[in-house]
């Protein structure tokens, strides 16, 4: 495939898009004529975007997220918009309401998710690049699911205008590609300053990827490789390890004991985040239609019993309760504590080393169906999302296999270091061919 071809086939084998588009015109500019696909929960001017949920079925946005300006200005041709969890609640993509994705390396198992669209379009070949979103791991998991790359970068860095809202504390749009120069390339395009994001900081991202990591300290969390961690992943993992060792980095051990309270305070916030989010949700302008004989209580009841599925409703339920009067100190306020003590165990650990390595995921990707109650499935979100409750950056890159499916390698930094992260997968994915 040239550098800057169209390769985009419209046979979606995987179930990858919800939305495919005409090719769109392309100019000049960095990404000029590269085939792109964006995450159904990013907003495209003039294309239906469905946060893969009922409610939102049949609405065109009317303006365009910040990233995907930054896109349109660089040439790239969004060629569709991608299968996810429903607004982005799962791990493997089952939660879409218009079907699961497949993985392609596999397509007897899911891609992982919430961006499984997008990580099985890349690795599917029907795509170099796309964009996903990680807020607790949406991006990273479908990589490591998918053996291709994903990075999910600083909390700032990238703007949220037009990403439709789950946990906006946590979450951040981000690269995904074949390689981590993919990922490099995408980020430059999307990265930077925008007015429209409160939280947006001034760091744009010039970064061309390195492979000389001599002398880079990579602290490896005993957490990383302990119990739920399968003993063919952990190998693999430290097999990547040795032969970042090898480059010239020094690994050394560590512990982030907060991360007993992680999986717990991410779900607290994240459902509490989205019973607020999701509230503007009321099927009078698209979605089911409201029964308009019905009080106004009991449409908004129906519209959106028929809109949300499961999942979507569990999560609301979740977070309202845990913020109702009376629980908000047990549950809210605990759990800010915890993202604290998270927070605060990853600045000190980068008091002493550059990065922190580990698997993505415990597993390789799951079977179809494989996991029924939803808590298995929340545990296995267990090494991503302290990231997201930290707000520092780390990347997912492929680093072998382990019967037969790709293991991805996570590599964390502080905060604005995501040229780092990505320097130690450059160095790995190099080290892995
Ligand atoms: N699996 C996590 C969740 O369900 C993360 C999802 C995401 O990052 N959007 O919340």
């Amino acid at each position: 495939m040239g550098e800057n071809e169209i390769c985009f086939e419209p046979a979606d084998r995987y179930n990858a898009f919800l939305t495919t588009c005409k090719r769109a015109p392309h100019g000049q500019g960095k990404l000029a004529g590269v085939a792109i696909a964006v995450k159904d929960n990013i907003s495209t001017k003039g294309i239906e975007t469905t946060c893969a949920s009922k409610i939102l079925k049949g609405y065109i946005p009317p303006y365009d997220a910040h990233v995907v300006e930054l896109l349109k200005k660089s040439g790239a041709a969004i060629v569709g918009k991608t299968n996810m969890d429903e607004f982005g609640m799962g791990t493997t993509t089952e939660n879409s309401a218009f079907g699961p994705t497949l993985n392609p390396c596999d397509t007897g198992r899911v891609p992982g998710g919430s961006s499984g669209g997008s990580a099985a379009a890349i690795s599917g070949g029907m795509v170099r690049m796309a964009l996903g979103t990680d807020t607790g791991g949406s991006i990273r998991c479908p990589a490591a699911f998918c053996g291709i790359a994903g990075l999910k970068p600083t909390y700032g860095r990238v703007s949220r205008y037009g990403l439709i809202a789950y946990a906006n504390s946590l979450e951040q749009i981000g690269p995904m590609g074949h390689t981590v120069a993919d990922v490099s390339d995408l980020m430059q395009v999307i990265a930077g300053y925008d007015r429209r994001d409160s939280t947006s900081y001034n760091k744009p991202y010039t970064h061309t990827p390195c492979a000389d990591i001599r002398g880079i300290k990579i602290g490896i969390p005993q957490e990383y490789f302990s119990a739920g961690v399968d003993p063919g992943v952990a190998a693999v993992v430290s097999k990547a390890i040795g032969r970042l060792e090898e480059l010239g980095a020094t690994a050394v051990p560590c512990s982030i004991p907060s991360m007993e309270y992680a999986l717990a305070a991410y779900y607290v916030i994240c459902t509490c985040e989205a019973s607020s989010n999701l509230a503007r949700f009321d099927g009078v302008r698209y979605g089911p239609a409201a029964d308009t004989k019905k009080s106004w209580h009991e449409a908004y009841q129906e519209v959106r019993r028929a809109g949300f599925g499961t999942e979507v409703r569990r999560r609301i339920m979740l977070g309202t309760f845990a913020l109702s009067s009376g629980y908000y100190g047990k549950y809210y306020a605990k759990a800010q504590v915890a993202r604290e003590n998270v927070k605060k165990d990853f600045a000190r650990i980068f008091s002493e080393v550059d990065v922190i390595a580990g698997p993505t995921m415990p597993t390789v990707a799951f079977k179809l169906g494989e996991k029924s109650d939803p808590l298995s499935m929340y545990l296995t979100d267990i090494l991503t999302v302290p990231v997201n409750l930290a707000g520092i950056p780390a990347i997912s890159v492929p680093c072998g296999k382990a019967g037969g499916m790709p293991v991805g390698l996570q590599i964390m930094g502080r905060p604005w270091e995501d040229e780092r992260v990505i320097d130690v997968a450059y160095a790995s994915e190099q080290g892995c061919v």
